[in-house]
Protein backbone atom coordinates (compact mmCIF):
# COMPACT_ATOMS: atom_id res chain seq x y z
CA UNK A 1 0.00 0.00 0.00
CA UNK A 2 1.04 3.41 -0.93
CA UNK A 3 1.81 5.87 1.61
CA UNK A 4 -0.34 8.86 1.00
CA UNK A 5 1.43 12.22 1.24
CA UNK A 6 -1.47 13.68 3.08
CA UNK A 7 -5.14 11.56 3.98
CA UNK A 8 -7.97 14.13 4.42
CA UNK A 9 -10.52 11.51 5.24
CA UNK A 10 -8.55 10.53 8.44
CA UNK A 11 -9.22 13.74 9.66
CA UNK A 12 -12.78 13.88 8.78
CA UNK A 13 -13.05 10.27 10.47
CA UNK A 14 -11.69 11.39 13.72
CA UNK A 15 -14.40 14.36 14.04
CA UNK A 16 -16.84 12.98 11.92
CA UNK A 17 -20.02 13.33 14.23
CA UNK A 18 -19.23 16.65 15.49
CA UNK A 19 -18.16 17.83 11.62
CA UNK A 20 -21.11 16.34 10.21
CA UNK A 21 -23.81 17.62 13.21
CA UNK A 22 -22.31 21.17 12.58
CA UNK A 23 -22.85 21.26 9.09
CA UNK A 24 -26.21 19.83 8.86
CA UNK A 25 -27.11 22.44 11.67
CA UNK A 26 -25.77 24.99 9.10
CA UNK A 27 -28.04 23.28 6.02
CA UNK A 28 -31.27 23.10 8.27
CA UNK A 29 -30.75 27.03 9.42
CA UNK A 30 -31.71 28.77 5.87
CA UNK A 31 -28.75 31.22 6.58
CA UNK A 32 -25.29 31.25 4.52
CA UNK A 33 -23.46 33.94 4.19
CA UNK A 34 -22.80 36.77 6.77
CA UNK A 35 -24.70 35.08 9.87
CA UNK A 36 -23.81 34.37 13.20
CA UNK A 37 -21.73 30.99 12.25
CA UNK A 38 -18.83 33.18 11.03
CA UNK A 39 -19.54 35.54 13.65
CA UNK A 40 -18.79 33.25 16.39
CA UNK A 41 -15.53 31.69 14.46
CA UNK A 42 -14.35 35.27 13.64
CA UNK A 43 -14.29 35.77 17.46
CA UNK A 44 -12.72 32.24 18.39
CA UNK A 45 -10.38 32.62 16.17
CA UNK A 46 -9.19 36.27 17.20
CA UNK A 47 -9.18 34.98 20.93
CA UNK A 48 -6.95 31.90 19.89
CA UNK A 49 -4.63 34.04 17.96
CA UNK A 50 -4.59 36.37 21.20
CA UNK A 51 -5.86 39.70 18.66
CA UNK A 52 -8.58 41.96 19.12
CA UNK A 53 -10.17 41.52 15.34
CA UNK A 54 -10.56 38.79 13.10
CA UNK A 55 -12.84 38.72 9.03
CA UNK A 56 -13.44 35.33 8.10
CA UNK A 57 -12.92 36.12 3.90
CA UNK A 58 -13.21 33.63 0.74
CA UNK A 59 -9.80 32.21 1.19
CA UNK A 60 -5.84 32.94 2.29
CA UNK A 61 -4.67 35.03 -0.99
CA UNK A 62 -7.67 37.34 -0.32
CA UNK A 63 -7.06 37.91 2.92
CA UNK A 64 -3.07 39.33 1.76
CA UNK A 65 -4.91 41.21 -0.67
CA UNK A 66 -7.41 42.63 1.48
CA UNK A 67 -4.97 43.87 3.79
CA UNK A 68 -2.47 45.46 1.35
CA UNK A 69 -5.67 47.42 -0.30
CA UNK A 70 -6.74 48.63 3.44
CA UNK A 71 -3.51 49.87 3.86
CA UNK A 72 -3.98 51.77 0.49
CA UNK A 73 -1.39 50.00 -1.65
CA UNK A 74 -0.43 51.49 -5.15
CA UNK A 75 1.98 51.51 -8.24
CA UNK A 76 4.21 53.90 -6.44
CA UNK A 77 4.75 51.07 -3.48
CA UNK A 78 7.17 48.96 -2.80
CA UNK A 79 6.82 45.62 -1.03
CA UNK A 80 9.65 42.95 0.64
CA UNK A 81 8.43 39.66 0.14
CA UNK A 82 10.74 36.43 0.59
CA UNK A 83 11.82 34.83 -2.58
CA UNK A 84 11.62 31.48 -1.31
CA UNK A 85 7.68 30.89 -0.93
CA UNK A 86 4.26 29.84 -1.87
CA UNK A 87 3.25 32.27 -5.08
CA UNK A 88 0.41 33.17 -3.51
CA UNK A 89 2.13 35.30 -1.13
CA UNK A 90 3.62 37.38 -4.18
CA UNK A 91 0.54 37.52 -6.91
CA UNK A 92 -1.70 40.15 -4.45
CA UNK A 93 1.20 42.55 -4.63
CA UNK A 94 1.48 42.70 -8.66
CA UNK A 95 -2.34 42.36 -8.74
CA UNK A 96 -2.71 46.00 -7.12
CA UNK A 97 0.17 47.26 -9.32
CA UNK A 98 2.89 47.74 -6.44
CA UNK A 99 6.45 46.32 -6.98
CA UNK A 100 7.86 43.02 -5.55
CA UNK A 101 11.44 43.41 -3.53
CA UNK A 102 12.30 39.36 -3.08
CA UNK A 103 14.78 38.81 -0.02
CA UNK A 104 16.51 35.66 -0.09
CA UNK A 105 15.92 32.57 2.61
CA UNK A 106 18.30 31.81 5.53
CA UNK A 107 19.23 28.33 4.10
CA UNK A 108 18.94 26.84 7.89
CA UNK A 109 15.05 28.21 8.34
CA UNK A 110 13.86 28.23 4.86
CA UNK A 111 12.27 32.07 5.62
CA UNK A 112 13.18 35.49 4.82
CA UNK A 113 16.79 36.42 6.05
CA UNK A 114 16.24 39.44 8.09
CA UNK A 115 20.10 40.41 7.54
CA UNK A 116 19.59 41.16 4.04
CA UNK A 117 16.21 42.99 4.66
CA UNK A 118 17.36 46.58 5.58
CA UNK A 119 19.95 47.30 2.49
CA UNK A 120 16.47 47.08 0.21
CA UNK A 121 14.60 49.25 1.88
CA UNK A 122 13.68 53.05 0.36
CA UNK A 123 11.01 55.80 0.51
CA UNK A 124 8.83 53.64 -1.57
CA UNK A 125 8.92 50.59 0.64
CA UNK A 126 4.95 50.24 1.86
CA UNK A 127 5.31 46.91 4.06
CA UNK A 128 7.09 43.77 4.32
CA UNK A 129 5.41 40.33 4.14
CA UNK A 130 6.71 37.91 6.52
CA UNK A 131 6.07 34.48 5.55
CA UNK A 132 5.92 31.45 8.41
CA UNK A 133 6.65 28.88 5.75
CA UNK A 134 6.18 25.31 6.50
CA UNK A 135 4.50 26.47 9.47
CA UNK A 136 8.14 27.45 11.32
CA UNK A 137 8.06 31.49 12.62
CA UNK A 138 9.86 33.84 10.56
CA UNK A 139 12.56 35.71 13.39
CA UNK A 140 9.40 38.44 14.31
CA UNK A 141 11.70 39.92 16.66
CA UNK A 142 14.29 41.06 14.09
CA UNK A 143 11.47 42.10 11.94
CA UNK A 144 9.22 44.08 14.52
CA UNK A 145 12.53 45.62 15.23
CA UNK A 146 13.20 47.01 11.59
CA UNK A 147 9.57 47.57 11.00
CA UNK A 148 9.86 50.21 13.89
CA UNK A 149 13.07 51.67 13.13
CA UNK A 150 12.03 52.67 9.21
CA UNK A 151 8.14 52.75 10.44
CA UNK A 152 6.97 50.17 7.91
CA UNK A 153 4.61 47.54 8.78
CA UNK A 154 4.95 43.94 8.66
CA UNK A 155 2.30 41.87 7.52
CA UNK A 156 2.32 38.40 8.75
CA UNK A 157 1.57 35.67 5.85
CA UNK A 158 0.66 32.94 8.50
CA UNK A 159 -1.17 30.38 6.02
CA UNK A 160 0.93 28.29 7.00
CA UNK A 161 1.17 28.51 10.94
CA UNK A 162 -1.95 28.30 12.44
CA UNK A 163 -1.12 27.85 16.08
CA UNK A 164 3.08 28.26 15.80
CA UNK A 165 4.32 30.80 18.38
CA UNK A 166 5.85 33.79 17.38
CA UNK A 167 8.03 35.52 20.15
CA UNK A 168 7.28 37.31 23.71
CA UNK A 169 4.44 34.70 24.00
CA UNK A 170 2.47 35.81 21.07
CA UNK A 171 1.28 33.66 18.17
CA UNK A 172 2.17 34.28 14.43
CA UNK A 173 -0.44 35.86 12.83
CA UNK A 174 -1.07 38.36 16.54
CA UNK A 175 2.27 40.16 16.13
CA UNK A 176 2.46 42.17 12.68
CA UNK A 177 0.24 45.13 12.32
CA UNK A 178 -2.55 42.67 10.16
CA UNK A 179 -1.98 38.67 9.38
CA UNK A 180 -3.54 36.50 6.61
CA UNK A 181 -4.58 32.85 7.22
CA UNK A 182 -6.05 30.15 4.60
CA UNK A 183 -8.06 27.64 5.70
CA UNK A 184 -7.76 25.44 2.70
CA UNK A 185 -8.58 21.76 3.22
CA UNK A 186 -4.26 20.65 3.43
CA UNK A 187 -3.34 23.58 6.03
CA UNK A 188 -2.99 22.82 9.74
CA UNK A 189 -6.43 24.36 10.24
CA UNK A 190 -8.35 23.44 7.17
CA UNK A 191 -12.06 24.31 5.79
CA UNK A 192 -13.95 21.76 3.49
CA UNK A 193 -13.54 23.83 0.44
CA UNK A 194 -11.79 27.27 0.42
CA UNK A 195 -11.90 29.81 3.43
CA UNK A 196 -9.54 32.20 4.46
CA UNK A 197 -9.10 35.03 7.77
CA UNK A 198 -7.64 38.82 8.46
CA UNK A 199 -6.41 39.35 11.83
CA UNK A 200 -5.51 42.57 13.38
CA UNK A 201 -5.20 44.63 16.43
CA UNK A 202 -5.76 47.99 14.60
CA UNK A 203 -9.71 49.51 14.67
CA UNK A 204 -9.61 51.55 11.47
CA UNK A 205 -7.94 48.85 9.20
CA UNK A 206 -10.07 46.60 10.91
CA UNK A 207 -13.27 48.98 9.71
CA UNK A 208 -11.73 49.20 6.59
CA UNK A 209 -11.17 45.66 5.66
CA UNK A 210 -14.41 44.63 6.91
CA UNK A 211 -15.74 47.00 4.07
CA UNK A 212 -13.70 45.72 1.54
CA UNK A 213 -14.62 41.96 1.42
CA UNK A 214 -18.04 43.05 1.28
CA UNK A 215 -18.36 45.24 -1.31
CA UNK A 216 -16.73 48.14 0.02
CA UNK A 217 -20.00 48.24 1.78
CA UNK A 218 -20.66 48.47 5.30
CA UNK A 219 -24.11 49.45 4.75
CA UNK A 220 -26.69 47.25 2.14
CA UNK A 221 -26.37 49.63 -0.89
CA UNK A 222 -24.07 52.08 0.55
CA UNK A 223 -20.68 51.76 -1.29
CA UNK A 224 -17.90 54.17 -0.58
CA UNK A 225 -14.44 52.30 -1.43
CA UNK A 226 -13.39 50.03 -4.08
CA UNK A 227 -14.32 46.03 -2.73
CA UNK A 228 -14.83 43.10 -3.66
CA UNK A 229 -16.52 40.10 -2.79
CA UNK A 230 -14.44 37.55 -0.39
CA UNK A 231 -16.25 36.41 2.34
CA UNK A 232 -16.02 33.29 4.47
CA UNK A 233 -19.38 31.21 4.16
CA UNK A 234 -21.14 29.47 6.83
CA UNK A 235 -20.53 26.24 6.38
CA UNK A 236 -17.10 26.29 6.23
CA UNK A 237 -17.10 28.82 9.84
CA UNK A 238 -19.32 25.86 11.19
CA UNK A 239 -16.95 23.22 10.10
CA UNK A 240 -13.85 25.51 11.17
CA UNK A 241 -15.17 26.48 15.02
CA UNK A 242 -15.68 22.39 15.43
CA UNK A 243 -12.18 22.12 14.63
CA UNK A 244 -10.39 25.38 16.16
CA UNK A 245 -11.22 22.86 19.40
CA UNK A 246 -8.87 20.20 18.20
CA UNK A 247 -6.05 22.61 16.46
CA UNK A 248 -3.57 21.88 19.36
CA UNK A 249 -4.18 18.62 19.44
CA UNK A 250 -3.32 18.34 15.26
CA UNK A 251 -0.20 20.40 15.66
CA UNK A 252 1.13 17.91 18.58
CA UNK A 253 0.66 15.46 16.54
CA UNK A 254 2.56 16.93 13.87
CA UNK A 255 5.03 17.97 15.72
CA UNK A 256 5.29 14.07 16.96
CA UNK A 257 5.77 13.00 13.77
CA UNK A 258 8.40 15.78 12.85
CA UNK A 259 10.60 14.61 16.38
CA UNK A 260 10.09 10.81 15.23
CA UNK A 261 11.49 11.91 11.66
CA UNK A 262 14.13 13.79 12.98
CA UNK A 263 15.25 11.84 15.50
CA UNK A 264 15.46 8.23 13.52
CA UNK A 265 16.01 9.39 9.68
CA UNK A 266 19.59 8.65 10.05
CA UNK A 267 20.72 9.19 6.15
CA UNK A 268 23.96 11.24 5.22
CA UNK A 269 22.43 11.78 1.84
CA UNK A 270 19.59 13.48 3.46
CA UNK A 271 19.47 16.83 5.35
CA UNK A 272 16.94 17.17 8.09
CA UNK A 273 15.61 20.61 9.19
CA UNK A 274 16.33 22.24 12.01
CA UNK A 275 14.08 21.57 15.02
CA UNK A 276 12.15 24.16 16.31
CA UNK A 277 9.70 24.33 19.50
CA UNK A 278 7.78 26.57 18.26
CA UNK A 279 7.42 25.28 14.85
CA UNK A 280 4.14 23.53 13.70
CA UNK A 281 5.26 21.12 10.79
CA UNK A 282 2.83 22.41 8.06
CA UNK A 283 5.64 20.25 6.27
CA UNK A 284 8.71 18.52 7.44
CA UNK A 285 11.00 19.47 4.08
CA UNK A 286 14.06 17.93 3.52
CA UNK A 287 17.66 18.78 1.28
CA UNK A 288 19.01 16.08 -0.94
CA UNK A 289 21.25 16.66 -3.84
CA UNK A 290 20.53 14.00 -6.44
CA UNK A 291 16.15 15.06 -6.03
CA UNK A 292 14.30 13.00 -8.66
CA UNK A 293 16.88 9.98 -7.59
CA UNK A 294 15.53 10.59 -4.25
CA UNK A 295 12.04 10.75 -5.36
CA UNK A 296 12.17 7.85 -7.84
CA UNK A 297 13.79 5.49 -4.35
CA UNK A 298 10.78 6.75 -2.14
CA UNK A 299 8.11 5.73 -4.75
CA UNK A 300 9.92 2.39 -5.19
CA UNK A 301 9.01 2.05 -1.29
CA UNK A 302 5.46 3.58 -2.27
CA UNK A 303 6.08 6.55 -0.66
CA UNK A 304 4.40 9.93 -1.93
CA UNK A 305 6.87 12.84 -1.38
CA UNK A 306 5.98 16.41 -2.81
CA UNK A 307 8.39 19.59 -3.86
CA UNK A 308 7.22 22.89 -1.94
CA UNK A 309 7.84 24.78 -3.96
CA UNK A 310 9.55 23.12 -7.57
CA UNK A 311 9.79 26.53 -9.13
CA UNK A 312 10.83 29.90 -7.58
CA UNK A 313 8.12 32.55 -8.02
CA UNK A 314 10.44 34.59 -9.68
CA UNK A 315 11.20 31.68 -12.63
CA UNK A 316 7.25 31.31 -13.00
CA UNK A 317 5.57 32.62 -16.13
CA UNK A 318 3.96 35.13 -14.25
CA UNK A 319 6.92 36.65 -13.19
CA UNK A 320 9.91 35.94 -15.36
CA UNK A 321 9.71 38.62 -17.35
CA UNK A 322 8.77 41.76 -14.87
CA UNK A 323 12.17 40.58 -12.61
CA UNK A 324 14.06 39.81 -15.62
CA UNK A 325 17.82 38.81 -14.51
CA UNK A 326 17.01 38.97 -10.48
CA UNK A 327 19.91 37.11 -8.98
CA UNK A 328 18.17 34.74 -6.13
CA UNK A 329 21.05 31.87 -6.19
CA UNK A 330 19.92 30.63 -2.69
CA UNK A 331 16.33 30.46 -3.15
CA UNK A 332 16.98 28.95 -6.44
CA UNK A 333 19.76 26.20 -5.41
CA UNK A 334 16.39 25.97 -2.19
CA UNK A 335 14.00 24.49 -4.96
CA UNK A 336 16.19 22.52 -6.65
CA UNK A 337 16.61 20.64 -3.48
CA UNK A 338 13.63 20.49 -1.13
CA UNK A 339 11.39 17.57 -0.84
CA UNK A 340 8.42 17.15 1.80
CA UNK A 341 7.49 13.80 3.41
CA UNK A 342 4.21 12.85 4.34
CA UNK A 343 3.18 14.61 7.91
CA UNK A 344 -0.44 15.07 8.65
CA UNK A 345 -2.61 14.49 12.12
CA UNK A 346 -3.38 10.88 12.04
CA UNK A 347 -1.05 9.41 9.95
CA UNK A 348 0.48 5.70 11.63
CA UNK A 349 3.32 5.22 13.32
CA UNK A 350 3.78 2.23 10.99
CA UNK A 351 3.75 4.37 7.90
CA UNK A 352 6.16 7.08 9.95
CA UNK A 353 9.11 3.80 10.24
CA UNK A 354 7.97 3.24 6.81
CA UNK A 355 9.00 6.76 5.81
CA UNK A 356 12.26 7.13 7.76
CA UNK A 357 13.27 3.18 6.80
CA UNK A 358 12.56 4.59 3.04
CA UNK A 359 15.23 7.43 3.46
CA UNK A 360 17.78 5.72 5.53
CA UNK A 361 17.94 2.81 2.55
CA UNK A 362 18.61 5.55 0.26
CA UNK A 363 22.47 5.24 -1.68
CA UNK A 364 22.50 8.64 -3.53
CA UNK A 365 24.45 7.59 -6.89
C1 LIG B 1 -1.97 28.41 1.06
C2 LIG B 1 -1.16 29.64 1.10
C3 LIG B 1 -1.67 30.88 0.70
C4 LIG B 1 -2.96 31.05 -0.01
O1 LIG B 1 -4.05 30.53 0.62
P1 LIG B 1 -5.36 30.09 -0.25
O2 LIG B 1 -6.38 29.91 0.79
O3 LIG B 1 -4.99 28.84 -0.95
O4 LIG B 1 -5.65 31.21 -1.17
C5 LIG B 1 -0.88 32.01 0.86
N1 LIG B 1 0.36 31.92 1.38
C6 LIG B 1 0.89 30.75 1.75
C7 LIG B 1 2.27 30.74 2.33
C8 LIG B 1 0.16 29.57 1.61
O5 LIG B 1 0.72 28.41 1.97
Amino acid sequence: MTIKFFDLKVEYGAYKEELTAAALETLQSGHYIMGSKLKSFESAFAKYIGVKYCLGVGNGLDALKIILMGMETSGEDEIIVPAHTFIASWLPVSDLGAKLVPIEPDPSTFNINPKLIEKSINQNTKAIIAVHLYGRPVDMRALMRIGEKYNIPIIEDAAQAHGATGFGGKKCGGIGKAAAFSFYPTKNLGACGDAGAILTNDSRLYQIMSKIRNYGSSRKYIHDIQGVNSRMDELQASILSIKLKHIEDFNKKRQKIAACYSKNIQSRYVSKPKMDSHHVWHQYVIRVQKRSEFINHMKKFGVETMIHYPVPPHLTGVYKNQLNGIDLPITELLCAQVVSLPIYPGMSESDQFRVIQACNEYKQK
